[in-house]
Order: structure tokens, then C-alpha cells, then sequence
């Protein structure tokens, strides 16, 4: 990532842009939030990106529930309804929103943050179904959509935010750019932490809880296969087979795991050999702190865990 490159934008652009008619924005919500754009977003790390680019200037709104993986959530009427009517959509792509296919929004305000980089998006095949909650059953297959870990792929996203910003607030160009830049060095430092990790790791063959790492793992050049468990589950007799037939192949030490596993968990595969790392993707509003600090303690524990 090149910081000087979001200096760079030409500013006429940003005239050019500020032409434009400004998107048509929901009179009642528009006055609802002190004439401040609403910005809807369709997961965490947007929230996080437009507020630290925007901070008051915009309202974010991150309508999916604490509980639910907001890549298979289903917005209700009233959900889809407050997103057409919102000044801007940030959307993650990869196909993230699945329930975005479902629904008519105003492409005029769809904003897809990854569409910068998506010619190197990571196409998964991989039949299995599986459940995480209220959601119902769900399929990992086709397009990887944890875009954000690499973060690389955060940076331009979040600079694709900040271009997003700038045509709702023309005349903010210098702060949304200040701001644009002190995040975008914070996640320099992280991608830079990773890079090592990866090199230290020199391609030792690890395991994942969950197939969500792709790009993590092609930017960190991580050796890794995944199962499809969740931290708060133990594994069965069946998972444990399952997971055995893949370690008599690629014999990894370590478990990344998106949360906290479980204790039972961490005992049962210890005993195959397996250390148990937290890299939490933080795709819905952490419990504790926000994206920086949960990233930060990932990369540390990954530099603890890969000394
Ligand atoms: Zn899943």
C-alpha cells in the first residue's frame, strides 16, 4: 500500500464529483439525522472505516444484529426500506450481502468497496453446508468475502470509503483525507506486522475453524486448510475424524480459530497436537474495544503464537 497514493487524488475529481446532483437522500431520514448524510453499511468493518473517515460529519447505520453473521443476515421490509432510503450504501462485495441479490437498491448510492481489487478475488469450491445460528444453513462456495484481513484489500476498501464521503461532503475533502491517512497508516503497520508473521511462518501447514482466511492467508503466504466448525461448538467424534484425515496431510500445529474456543475444544485437539490461536475477523461489532484494537490483539497473538 502506497500512503502518498491517498494524498495523490486529484482534487478536480473531487470538483467534478461535487457537480454532480447530490444523491437523492430520504427527506425524513436526511432531517432525522440533523442533516447529516446516513450512511447504511452492510458490516462492522465499514461501520468502523466510515466512522473514523466521516466521524461526525456522517450517521453510519449498521442495521444486523450483534448475533448474526452479517454476511448471511436477512434484513427485514423495514431494513431494506431504511438502506434505499439511506444518502449512501457501503457495501463489501465479494458477494458478502447475499441478501443484496434479493432486493432492488438504488444503484445510484450502491458504493461496492472492493471493486478496486476485485480481479483478484479468491473463488472457493466447496459444497458443504453448514448452519451458524438463526441464519440457517449456509455454503462457504464461490466468491471468499473476508476481504478485510488482508489488509491490503482494508486499505483500499477504506479509501474507497473515503471517495464515497467526499461526493456527500464536497466541501470535508481535507478531514476526510486527515483521517483517511492516520487510518490508513494504522492498518499499514498492521498489514507490515502480518508480512513478518508470514515469513516467520515459512510455510508451515496450519489449520483454520473456519474457511473465512483466504486472503488472509494468500497475503501472509499462510499454509492453510480449513474445517468448518464454530469456537463456541466442540467438536464431535465425526469433526475430529474429519480433522485428523486432514492433519495426516498437512500436519499442522496450529488452530486459528475466529473467537474463543471453547476449553473442551482446545483440550480435544491439543491432544492431536494442535495449539489453539484467536484471529477474530470482527465481520459484526466486537464485544471489547473496536476493529483496531481486536486486529491489533489478533496480529499479536499470531506473533506470540509464530515467535
Ligand atoms: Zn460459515
Amino acid at each position: 500500500m502506497n500512503l502518498a497514493r491517498f494524498f495523490a487524488l486529484p482534487f478536480s475529481i473531487l470538483l467534478v464529483t461535487s457537480c454532480k446532483p447530490a444523491p437523492q437522500v430520504g427527506g425524513s431520514v436526511s432531517s432525522a439525522s440533523g442533516g447529516k448524510p446516513v450512511v447504511y453499511v452492510a458490516n462492522y468493518p465499514l461501520k468502523y472505516f466510515a466512522e473514523r473517515i466521516g466521524g461526525n460529519l456522517i450517521n453510519v447505520k449498521f442495521p444486523a444484529p450483534a448475533d448474526e453473521d452479517p454476511a448471511f443476515w436477512t434484513p427485514t421490509d423495514a431494513d431494506v426500506s431504511a438502506f434505499q432510503q439511506a444518502s449512501v450504501i457501503l457495501m463489501n462485495g465479494a458477494t458478502y450481502s447475499k441478501w443484496a441479490d434479493k432486493v432492488t437498491l438504488p444503484a445510484t448510492k450502491v458504493v461496492d468497496t472492493s471493486a478496486s481489487f476485485k480481479s483478484t478475488f479468491i473463488e472457493t469450491k466447496s459444497d458443504v453446508t453448514h448452519s451458524h445460528g438463526p441464519a440457517g444453513d449456509h455454503s462457504h462456495s464461490g466468491t471468499a468475502f473476508t476481504t478485510w484481513i488482508d489488509f491490503n484489500q482494508a486499505a483500499a476498501q477504506a479509501l474507497t470509503v473515503r471517495e464515497a464521503l467526499a461526493k456527500l461532503l464536497p466541501k470535508e475533502a481535507v478531514t476526510l483525507d486527515a483521517n483517511l491517512a492516520k487510518l490508513s497508516e494504522e492498518l499499514r503497520t498492521l498489514d507490515e506486522r502480518m508480512k513478518v508473521v508470514g515469513k516467520r511462518m515459512n510455510n508451515q501447514p496450519v489449520m483454520a475453524s473456519h474457511p473465512v482466511y483466504q486472503y488472509f492467508a494468500r497475503r501472509y503466504g499462510i499454509s492453510l486448510q480449513a474445517v468448518l466448525w464454530e469456537p463456541e461448538t466442540v467438536p464431535d467424534d465425526k469433526a475430529i475424524a474429519e480433522l485428523q484425515s486432514i492433519l495426516a496431510k498437512h500436519p499442522a500445529k496450529w488452530m486459528i480459530w475466529e473467537g474463543e474456543p471453547a476449553k473442551e475444544s482446545v483440550a480435544k485437539i491439543q491432544a492431536l497436537g494442535l495449539q489453539s490461536v484467536v484471529f477474530a475477523p470482527s465481520g459484526n461489532v466486537p464485544d471489547e474495544g473496536d476493529f483496531m484494537t481486536v486486529m491489533q490483539a489478533n496480529v499479536a497473538a499470531m506473533e506470540k503464537a509464530f515467535p
